[in-house]
């Protein structure tokens, strides 16, 4: 897509610290890490958000993940990994083209410091999850 960074580095005209690449994804370090190794995996093919992607273009990206991963967690020595995707600018997404972070953890290295996790109200999550469900039927 025109002006999509992601795409430039896909066509070859932006450079990248290219971990790993075939038909479907490219994979290379972010270039403002979390943690040493933390690489971002993207799909060839332009989308923006998960729920806009083509599933195959999705599902052709998560048989991918894994091996992906474990091959940064295992050069890393980390002791585990996040997968995340911001979607969306109040998610936090800047870059609009679908991606994957692969962010190497170790133990106690505060990397993450806050997950406000709450509980719900009474009944709260029943009438949140039925609101759901009636978008997948
Ligand atoms: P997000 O906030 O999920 O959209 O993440 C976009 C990510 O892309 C950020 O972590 C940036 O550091 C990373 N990024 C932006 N430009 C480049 C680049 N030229 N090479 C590598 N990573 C990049
Ligand atoms: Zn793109």
């Amino acid at each position: 897509m025109d002006g999509c960074i992601f795409c430039k580095m896909v066509e070859g005209e932006i450079p990248t610290t290219k971990v790993y690449e075939d038909e479907a994804v490219l994979a290379f370090l972010d270039i403002g890490p979390l943690s040493d190794g933390h690489t971002l995996v993207v799909p060839k093919r332009h989308c923006t958000t998960v729920h806009e992607c083509d599933p195959e273009v999705l599902a052709e990206l998560a048989a991918r993940l894994g091996r992906i991963a474990e091959a940064v967690v295992t050069a890393m020595e980390a002791d585990g990994y996040n997968v995340l995707s911001n979607n969306g600018a109040a998610a936090g997404q800047v870059v609009d083209h679908l991606h994957f972070h692969v962010i190497p953890r170790k133990v106690g290295d505060r990397v993450f410091t806050q997950w406000p996790a709450y509980k719900y109200r009474q009944q709260q999550a029943q009438d949140i999850a039925a609101r759901i469900r009636s978008r997948l039927t």
